[in-house]
């Protein structure tokens, strides 16, 4: 988002043994130690961080066959849309629908990275990283991420306690089987395509995405902003009934999911500019909010407010900010 203060010290760490001489030099000091990788997905606070940010630049890439299946192992610093381009490259299924997702292989665990039906937990075998808790390095198996929809214990229950270091990935070497999700079956089924290939799959992912969604490297955005709210089922009926046309689907454990997107959409927010904060929305896509001229986070939370305000007051339903405020 280009906003927010100052981080008092910063470093880039290449491998586990600069992650714990960084560690080190911070505890010597008594300041706080927060882990990143492309800051795609944080909102920093006006006031800054008066302690060290650690860049997670540790590399690694390598596909290991076994039968049918192909084991990925990537460093956590790698950048997330490269990974997929290579292992796509190789004839690996398994997370072509994730390709274009700004940021760092390391991150994608933490909020469980999802996108076109298809989330790092549906993949993931193991997360490396070093808990901060015990003072060592430790294999996390996925069973024991507590993963949920944009959840996992590293942004819930363990928040900040694991520095992630490396993944390991289960693909496959096989055609993708559609169908997938609504928006990628119809671009396909447009052209024709009825059994995709991996490569346009992640074609098809790349040119959806790119209609729809402002490049980050020109436009100041965190991609969705909101989660998608799940709301009880009996509310869901009563939204349906007034507003049929509303996506839902429904979840496992009997609530509704709705689209964040439509509703800030119907709420009258979609490419609107907000004179007052210098925030505004996404034309193509509501839940994008940008910063077109804000000078603060504090002008960004403001219009934050009024998005979930107007979402409130149209549908009685609280949106949740999906990326995390820091520090
Ligand atoms: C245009 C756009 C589109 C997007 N589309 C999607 C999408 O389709 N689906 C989706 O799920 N997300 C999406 N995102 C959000 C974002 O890309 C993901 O959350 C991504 O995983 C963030 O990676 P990052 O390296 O930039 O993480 P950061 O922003 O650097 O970090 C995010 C969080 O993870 C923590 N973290 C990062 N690396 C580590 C590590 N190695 N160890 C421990 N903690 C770590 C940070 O402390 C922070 O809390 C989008 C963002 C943008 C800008």
């Amino acid at each position: 988002m280009r906003l927010g203060g100052p981080a008092a010290y910063l470093a880039h760490v290449h491998n586990p043994e600069e992650l714990a001489e960084g560690l080190a030099w911070a505890a010597v000091r008594s300041l706080p130690v927060i882990m990143i990788g492309g800051g795609s997905n944080i909102i920093w606070r006006d006031e800054g961080f008066s302690g060290l940010v650690l860049v997670n630049r540790i590399k690694g890439y390598s596909l290991e066959e076994r039968g049918s299946e192909v084991y990925l192992t990537v460093g956590a610093g790698e950048d997330w849309d490269s990974v997929v381009e290579r292992s796509v490259a190789a004839g690996a299924c398994g997370i072509e629908r994730l390709s274009l997702i700004p940021g760092t292989a390391g991150a994608t665990p933490v909020q469980n990275v999802g996108a076109y039906g298809r989330e790092i937990a549906d993949v993931l075998v193991s997360v490396d990283a070093y808990d901060r808790l015990v003072g060592q390095f430790v294999r996390i198996p996925a069973g024991d991420c507590a993963f949920g929809y944009r959840r996992s214990r590293f942004n819930g229950a363990d928040r900040g306690r694991f520095f992630i270091t490396g993944l390991t990935l289960r693909l496959v070497r096989e055609q993708p089987r559609p169908p997938f999700y609504p928006a990628l079956d119809r671009y396909l089924a447009e052209r024709g395509i009825a059994r995709p290939t991996v490569q346009q799959v992640r074609d098809a992912v790349i040119a959806i995405r790119r209609a729809k969604l402002p490049d980050p490297e020109r436009v100041a955005n965190c991609g969705s902003f909101f989660r998608n709210p799940v709301i009880p089922a009996g509310q869901a009926a009563y939204l349906l009934a007034r507003y049929p046309d509303m996506p839902h689907w429904a979840m496992p454990d009997g609530r509704v999911k709705l689209a964040a997107g439509w509703l800030i959409d119907r709420a009258g927010l979609r490419g609107v500019s907000d004179p007052e904060t210098g925030m505004g929305t996404w034309p193509a896509q509501a839940l994008v909010l940008v910063n077109e001229r804000a000078r603060s986070t504090a002008d960004l939370l403001r219009f934050r407010q009024k998005v979930q305000d107007a979402v409130r007051e149209r549908f009685g339903v609280d949106l949740e900010q999906e990326p995390e405020l820091l520090p």
